[in-house]
């Protein structure tokens, strides 16, 4: 943590500002390890290795979550060795880390890979990145940013980033610091966050928000942190479609996914005070060429269709407008969701 951030930092549990950091300079030019005390309730919330953690008296949901993903989560070896995600794996693993969301073409992100899902998905943030007039100097939080790749992404761009996360993972950004590139982490609940109001131009999350339980609690808060004419952009995030059923499976992790229809987000996005929503169906076709080339499968027909309807971008166009009810109604697949204040 560097100093620059206590300007824009608040106690979640009180309100109080400003918090004083009681820590010590050490690797990576930032304060690693102390405290930032709360001069109105006295709380201090812990600073280790560099990521102050703000879930003071989290949820339960928090909690489970916590457990869930420190039980699960795990890099599998070809050979059937497992290792949790603690920060020897990260050293052990780093090109790994380093490598994500694209992957190195390593057996860890092909088919049954501990990393697949970020190989198949990568394509959906690389394709759109550039239409979001990323800027030098704008100042964006990332929510559940994980192994903090897209955090890194919008750090070479020149953003001024901060990275929240309820689990360790974000420990995985020491990679990127050792190499000269900086952004800030901390622990935090996405509806109790430690910042000041209108401190954002720009909040990103990949399949985050829909783990919130109160949709409702969690845009008014991205609402509350962001500035005037700000946006968010949400990638990868759960729906259902109107006569679908809930799937479970990752709820049965103890997850807590939540799976809302289109117009639920569309309706609570406005109602927290976004001036505008736009829902973007993304192509289904890219997704299943992509979901097919990291599988490495040799190219069928269907493949070879694919391949062919994308190389024509209006047909795209026209086959996804054309199944946009279908998606609502049955199979929403991957959408973006970006709203300004
Ligand atoms: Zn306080």
């Amino acid at each position: 943590m560097k100093t620059d951030i206590i300007k824009i930092l608040k106690c979640p549990l009180c309100g109080g500002k400003p918090l004083k950091l009681e820590a010590v300079v050490g690797l990576y030019d930032e304060y690693r390890d102390g405290a930032l005390l709360c001069g109105t309730c006295n709380y201090s919330f812990p600073l280790h290795e560099g990521i102050a953690d703000f879930l003071a008296e989290p949820s339960p949901e928090i909690l489970e979550e916590q457990k869930a993903s420190s039980r699960e989560a795990r890099i599998k070896t070809e050979d059937g060795s497992e290792f949790f995600i603690n920060p020897e794996t990260i050293e052990k693993f780093s090109k790994l880390f380093l490598s994500l969301p694209k992957g190195d073409g390593s057996y860890f992100f092909k088919e049954g890979g501990s990393f697949q899902n970020f190989s198949e998905g990568s394509h959906r943030f690389f394709d759109l990145f550039d239409s979001w007039n990323i800027k030098p100097g704008m100042k964006v939080l990332e929510l559940g940013a994980g192994f903090c790749w897209a955090s890194r992404e919008f750090a070479k761009r020149g953003c001024e980033v901060v990275a929240v996360d309820i689990t360790d993972y974000l420990k995985v950004a020491d990679l990127y610091l050792k190499n000269g590139l900086y952004f800030e982490r901390i622990y935090a609940d996405m509806d109790k966050l430690p910042f000041e109001k209108d401190s954002f131009d720009l909040i990103f999350a990949a399949a985050t928000i829909h783990h919130s339980s109160d949709l409702d609690k969690t845009f008014k808060e991205l609402n509350r942190v962001l500035k005037k004419n700000g946006k968010i952009i949400l990638l990868n995030e759960c729906f259902i479609g109107i006569f679908e059923k809930p799937q479970q499976h990752a709820a049965d992790f103890g997850y807590n996914d939540h799976y809302y229809p289109i117009w639920q987000w569309q309706k609570v996005v406005k109602e927290s005070g976004f001036s505008k929503v736009k829902v973007t169906f993304l192509s289904f076709l890219k997704d299943y060429i992509a979901r097919k080339e990291s599988r490495g499968l040799k190219a069928g027909l269907k493949l070879k269709l694919a391949k062919a309807i994308i190389g024509v971008p209006l047909i795209d166009k026209l086959l996804s407008i054309v199944l946009i009810p279908h998606r609502i109604f049955f199979r929403p697949r991957s959408i973006l969701i970006e709203a300004t204040k």
